[in-house]
C-alpha cells in the first residue's frame, strides 16, 4: 500500500541541507528509502520510487550525473536532463526529498578517494568502460554515507552494477539493505533507458534485437535447454541487426564468472551493443531452481 503524498517534496542541492532534513525524517526510528538515479526519469525509475514509497516512511531520490563513471569520449556532456519533469514525477510518486547536487558538492577540489570494486568491475561492461564501476562504487558509497538509508533500490537492468554494489555493501559493512527490482520494458520488449532518447526510428527498430535474442534464449531455457553455448547462439541470432556487439555472455549471477557447459546456478545472460551511436545493455536471469523473486531474496540473504 502506498502512503499518502507528502504535502510538498523538498528539492535540496547541498549535503548540509539534506542531512538537516534527514535528521527530522529519521526521528522515531522511521525508515528511509533511497533511489539513486542520473535523472531523465522513466517508468523504470518510477517503479523503484514506488517500491521505496510503499516500503519506507520517507523516500530520498538523487539525481546526479556522476562524472567519475564516464570515460573520455563517453556521453557525460550529452546525457539527457529535464529537472522540471523529473521533479513533477518524483513529487507525484510520493518522494519526500529530491537531492540534486552539483558535481563540486560531491567532488570538491582536491577530492582523491575512490572505492575499487576489484574483479567484479572488470568483466562485461568493465572491459569496455574501464574505471566505470570504480566511479559507480565510489558515488554510491558516498551517497549511502550522505543519506544513510535503511533500504536502497536498484534496477536489474544494470545487473553488474547490482552485483558490484551488493558486494561493496557486504565487504565494507555498510548498514543498508539492497533491493533489486526487475527491468521495466516497452510493450515491444526494449528495456527502458534514459539513453533510448538518443535512438532515431531506424535505430529504435534495430535496438529490439537485444531483447529479442534474450527472450528467445529465455524461452528455450524455460523449455528445458541448459546448454550455455546453445542458449548463447539463440541470443546471438538477432544481433546481426546491431552495429557492434560489445559482449554477449552467460555469467553466474553472483560471481559474474562465465558459465561453461550447463546452467546449474542462477545465471545472467547479458548483452551490450551499439546501435548507431548509442550503447545499449540488457540482460535476463536464468534460474534453474528458483524463480526470480527467490533469486533476489537469496542474494539479499548472502
Ligand atoms: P540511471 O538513472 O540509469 O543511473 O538508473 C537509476 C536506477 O534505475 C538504476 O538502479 C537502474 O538500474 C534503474 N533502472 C534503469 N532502467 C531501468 C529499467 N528499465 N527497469 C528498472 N530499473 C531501471
Amino acid at each position: 500500500m502506498s502512503r499518502s503524498l507528502p504535502l510538498s517534496m523538498r528539492t535540496v542541492r547541498t549535503i548540509a541541507e539534506l542531512r538537516a532534513l534527514l535528521r527530522t525524517l529519521r526521528e522515531g526510528n522511521r525508515r528511509i528509502g533511497f533511489v539513486p538515479t542520473m535523472g531523465f526519469l522513466h517508468e523504470g525509475h518510477a517503479a523503484l520510487i514506488r517500491q521505496s514509497v510503499s516500503r519506507c516512511d520517507s523516500t530520498v531520490v538523487s539525481i546526479f550525473v556522476n562524472p567519475t563513471q564516464f570515460g573520455p569520449g563517453e556521453d557525460l556532456a550529452q546525457y539527457p536532463r529535464d529537472l522540471e519533469r523529473d521533479q513533477t514525477l518524483c513529487h507525484r510518486l510520493g518522494t519526500t526529498v529530491l537531492f540534486v547536487p552539483e558535481p563540486s558538492e560531491i567532488y570538491p577540489t582536491g577530492y582523491c578517494t575512490f572505492v575499487d570494486p576489484g574483479p567484479l568491475g572488470e568483466p562485461l561492461c568493465g572491459q569496455f568502460r574501464p574505471g566505470h564501476f570504480r566511479g559507480v562504487a565510489t558515488v554510491v558509497a558516498k551517497l549511502f554515507n550522505i543519506v544513510q538509508p535503511d533500504l536502497a533500490f536498484f534496477g536489474q537492468k544494470d545487473l553488474q552494477q547490482t552485483v558490484v554494489i551488493r558486494r561493496m555493501v557486504r565487504d565494507l559493512n555498510l548498514p543498508v539493505d539492497i533491493v533489486v527490482a526487475p527491468t521495466l520494458r516497452e510493450a515491444d520488449g526494449l528495456a527502458l533507458s534514459s539513453r533510448n532518447t538518443y535512438l532515431d526510428a531506424d535505430a529504435r527498430a534495430r535496438a529490439l534485437a537485444l531483447s529479442k535474442g534474450l527472450f528467445a534464449a529465455q524461452e528455450a531455457f524455460e523449455g528445458g535447454e541448459r546448454d550455455a553455448d546453445r542458449l548463447l547462439a539463440l541470443a546471438r541470432k538477432p544481433l546481426t541487426q546491431v552495429d557492434e556487439v560489445q559482449y554477449l555472455e552467460l555469467v553466474d549471477a553472483v560471481s559474474l564468472d562465465a558459465v561453461v557447459g550447463e546452467v546449474r546456478r542462477t545465471s545472467a545472460l547479458c548483452v551490450a551493443a551499439r546501435v548507431g551511436r548509442t550503447r545499449l545493455i540488457d540482460n535476463v536471469l536464468l534460474a534453474p531452481n528458483a524463480d526470480e523473486a527467490q533469486f533476489i531474496s537469496h542474494l539479499e540473504a548472502e
